[in-house]
């Protein structure tokens, strides 16, 4: 169990394009612990291993309902639309709107590397876009809508 240090926007690791994660490896398996327990420590919905300085497509999401592990996932589905508060462990202290879509449906694998489909609404289908948006190097940022602002405490990842 580790907290790892968070990168924040301006590191250029977080503007990078993932890696596809061919087969699970003990070094990956610690990172996705790792993953957790900083998302957790730092009170975040979700955390994309760019975050932590990793190129590898890997999310970590729990939106209040347990831990979701996804490796190479993938968006296979989407509809509705929301428009919302959005905001980044990466950008600490600051939040802004964004419009996402209201249902996901993702593909990819779980920690076993067995293929799996996770389906959500609002505050899932919102995490399951921020995340995927990291490992193409994309940050919610460039989504914002009014400009960022800043927030006593941060409710979103
Ligand atoms: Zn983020």
């Amino acid at each position: 169990m580790a907290i790892r240090k968070i990168r924040e926007l301006g590191d250029e690791v977080l503007t990078k394009k993932c890696k596809e994660v061919t087969k699970m490896t003990i070094r990956s398996r610690i990172l996705i612990n790792d993953m957790l327990d900083t998302m957790y420590e730092e009170g975040g919905v979700g955390l994309a291993a760019p975050q932590v300085g990793i190129l590898k497509r890997i999310v970590v999401i729990d939106v209040g309902d347990g831990p979701i592990v996804l490796i190479n996932p993938e968006i296979i589905e989407q509809s509705g639309e929301q428009t919302g508060e959005e905001g980044c462990l990466s950008v600490p202290g600051k939040a802004g709107t964004v419009t996402r879509p209201n249902y996901v449906k993702a593909r990819g694998l779980n920690e076993d590397m067995e293929e799996i489909e996770v389906e959500g609404e609002e505050l899932l289908a919102r995490a399951i876009c921020h995340e995927i948006d990291h490992l193409e190097g994309k940050m919610y940022v460039e989504l914002v809508e009014d400009g960022l602002h800043d927030v006593e405490y941060r409710e979103e990842e």
